[in-house]
C-alpha cells in the first residue's frame, strides 16, 4: 500500500510588503447590475458583462452607465493638463487630435469619453 506523506505548507505565492488596500469606485458597475440593460442617456447597452453600441433589445432595464453618471457629477476618472508655449501656439491642432482620438475610441469602448474641454491663458485642461 502507498502512503503519501501529507505535506502541507502554506506560502503565499507572492509576497509584497505594501497591503493592498480597497478603493471604492461609486462609478463601478453594481454586482447586482440586470443582465440587459439601457443608458436613458446616452442609450449604450449593458450586455454580457460590458457597454455596447447596439440596438436596445425588447424588455431591457433602465441604467445609468458609469460614463453618464460622471459627467452628470462632474467628475472625471482621468484629467489631462497640456500647458506651456508649444500648447498654446498649437492649441487648435492638439484639440484636432485630442477629439480625433476620443471619437475611434469612443466607437469601440462608450465608456471611453471625453467630458469637457476647458482652454484659457494659462492652458487646457
Ligand atoms: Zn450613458
Amino acid at each position: 500500500m502507498k502512503v503519501r506523506a501529507q505535506f502541507v505548507k502554506v506560502r503565499p505565492v507572492r509576497w509584497s510588503p505594501f497591503p493592498v488596500e480597497h478603493i471604492s469606485d461609486r462609478y463601478k458597475q453594481p454586482a447586482a447590475a440586470p443582465t440587459v440593460a439601457t443608458c436613458p442617456v446616452c442609450h449604450a447597452v449593458f450586455m454580457r458583462g460590458h457597454w455596447q453600441w447596439r440596438p436596445a433589445p425588447s424588455g431591457a432595464a433602465h441604467l445609468v452607465c458609469s460614463a453618464c453618471a460622471r459627467t452628470a457629477d462632474g467628475i472625471p476618472a482621468a484629467r489631462v493638463v497640456l500647458a506651456g508655449g508649444f500648447e498654446g501656439t498649437h492649441r487648435t491642432e492638439i484639440l484636432a487630435l485630442v477629439r480625433h482620438r476620443e471619437a475611434g475610441l469612443r466607437a469601440q469602448h462608450p465608456m471611453e469619453r471625453l467630458m469637457s474641454i476647458d482652454s484659457d491663458d494659462q492652458g487646457t485642461v
